[in-house]
């Protein structure tokens, strides 16, 4: 390596600190994001599974409540077939109701759902129940009576729920139109389901604190409901989404939707009881599906959070140590550039030393012997210098030297040209690229600036400091035969000398075609 070369120059090609930090911070958005995503993909997964389970669960729960109505409806409606018809053949005589009451009280025993057993006759007075005291009330008001009454269809009738005027309770009526002989309406005959029978199914079944299974008819009045409701009898739901926006299109399915009734969110599943004008449905509150999830998401989230909020943090402290870095080593190369301009410098002068000469001069004599170009040299000696000292002592001396020094510098400008101080008293210029009569004019513009600046020298013939200056020009020159050239430019600068000083000597060299000597005539 040359001395001149910087190592740097041999390390590969390296990121800008600018481009370093944009990669880093995409780098490290980049894993944030992936993370991030891939949480979130996670998380929607097991949301999804979470509520693929619920709907499980609760079309599992509508199908058992709808089992439920069907087997219970089935059993009052079997009963209540029986009655009528032996109502219907064995008249309600005053000993067949007798047999009627034995009977209905055996029906109810055997019947859990079925609370209680009545007849009416035409106007709606009691004829015989299935409850052991006789008791009579005229229940010619209650709607299944008014139905029956009203039409002609002999089918079994759920009706909304009634409060018992027996038990009190809260009861459904499943009712059944009785004819008489000809045909006429003759009575109806009632079983009564308490609404507790459902409620107590419906506790068995799991759903959660906020969870809801009801059953209602198909004109939205509820007929049982868990959780139950205070004014359960009076409850028509038909206004809410269910009824509204979900049966209509399909008569089972599943719906995530915010109840009417006590404005929680759930997932339901709902279905129109097959055979019955009943409507099932169970849902479970969504917050109680999603609550494991959410508490999930929230660490899972926190978790991701920190370990980004880490990521960045150790990026900003690699981010600053590769600042430091960048600062510290461009800071060396600066000192380093420093000290290699003060290594090639002369410390008096501020011209290039003889240390930069010679590595100029060993590559501007490669370049030109490889393009075959013409190359110049001009070695320069201040006259009389030594007298100079003697008169003006060492300190002016060096004044001297700095003031000529400055006054070649401003003679040199073309870029590749070089001016140096040779040593002591003595200069040189490398001029490349640059034929004889180019030096000439170079050399003689020097010695003119220095001639014509004046500096005092009454030690010298001439009054005033001057220079003599050997020049050299060679073209296409040997491959390192430049110290021949640079003696030659010596032996012309000490000719100069011998002929009179302040005066220019200068010859061609072999290499390219001699032209003999040349001598500048003396300025006076
Ligand atoms: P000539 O015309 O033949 O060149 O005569 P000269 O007196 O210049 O002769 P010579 O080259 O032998 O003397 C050079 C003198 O320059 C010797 C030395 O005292 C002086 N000199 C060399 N370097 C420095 C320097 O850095 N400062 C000062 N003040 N003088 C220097
Ligand atoms: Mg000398
Ligand atoms: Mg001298």
């Amino acid at each position: 390596m040359t001395p001149f070369m910087k190592p740097s120059d041999f390390t590969p090609a390296r990121l800008s600190p600018s481009l370093l930090s944009k990669a880093l911070i995409g780098f490290i958005a980049l894993v944030c994001l992936s993370l991030g995503l891939a949480t979130a993909w996670q998380m929607s997964l097991s949301r999804e599974e979470r509520l693929a389970a619920a709907k499980v669960a609760v079309s599992n729960i509508v199908r058992a409540a709808e089992q439920q109505a069907q087997d219970t409806v089935r059993q009052a409606d079997n009963t209540l077939r029986d009655l009528v018809e032996r109502v219907e053949h064995d008249g309600l005589a005053i000993d067949a109701r007798a047999r009627l009451a034995k009977l209905m009280a055996a029906n109810v025993s055997n019947v859990e759902a079925v609370q209680g057993l009545f007849i009416f006759d035409a106007q709606g007075n009691w004829i015989v129940n299935s409850f052991s005291e006789i008791q009579t009330h005229d229940n010619g008001d209650r709607p299944y009576f008014i139905y029956h009454r009203d039409h002609s269809d002999t089918a079994t009738r759920i009706g909304s729920i009634v409060k018992s005027r027996i038990t009190g309770d809260m009861v459904i009526p499943i009712s059944r139109r009785i004819n008489g002989a000809d045909g006429t309406f003759a009575g109806v005959a009632l079983a009564t389901v308490p609404v507790a029978y459902f409620q107590t199914f419906f506790e068995r079944m799991d759903v959660d604190d906020q969870g809801v299974i009801f059953l209602a008819l198909n004109n939205g009045d509820l007929l049982a409901r868990r959780p139950t409701l205070t004014a359960l009898m009076t409850t028509n739901i038909a206004k809410g989404d269910i009824f509204s926006r979900y049966l209509p299109e399909s008569d089972s399915g599943i719906a995530v939707t915010r109840s009417l009734v006590d404005g929680v969110e759930r997932i339901y599943a709902y279905r129109r009881v097959t055979g019955l004008p009943i409507v099932a449905a169970a849902g479970v509150s969504s917050q109680h599906v999603f609550a494991p999830w959410w508490a999930y998401a929230y660490r899972s989230a926190g978790l991701i959070a920190l370990i980004c909020l880490a990521l960045i943090g150790l990026s900003v402290l690699l981010y600053k140590q590769i600042q430091q870095l960048i600062t510290a080593e461009s800071e060396l190369q600066g000192a380093q550039n420093e000290l290699e301009t003060i290594a090639q410098t002369d410390s008096l002068t501020q011209l290039p030393n003889r240390r930069r000469f010679d590595f100029a001069v060993r590559q501007e004599w490669a370049r030109a012997s490889r393009n075959r170009s013409t190359l110049a040299i001009i070695l320069l000696d201040i006259d009389w210098f030594k007298q100079y000292n003697d008169q003006y002592g060492h300190v002016r001396g060096d004044d001297c030297l700095m003031e000529v020094a400055s006054l070649i510098g401003s003679a040199v400008h073309r870029a590749g040209d070089l001016a140096a101080r040779y040593g002591g008293e003595e200069f040189v210029i490398l001029l490349p690229e640059t034929d004889l009569a180019g030096a000439l004019s170079v050399a003689e513009k020097v010695r003119l600036s220095i001639f014509n600046a004046g500096i005092e020298h009454s030690a010298s013939a001439l009054g005033n400091v001057t220079v003599s200056l050997g020049v050299v020009a060679i073209n296409a020159p040997k491959h390192d035969a430049y110290t021949a050239a640079l003696k030659e430019a010596d032996r012309l600068l000490y000719r100069a000398k011998n002929r009179g000083r302040n005066r220019v000597e200068a010859n061609e060299l072999p290499g390219a075609q001699a032209t003999g000597s040349y001598v500048s005539s003396l300025v006076t």
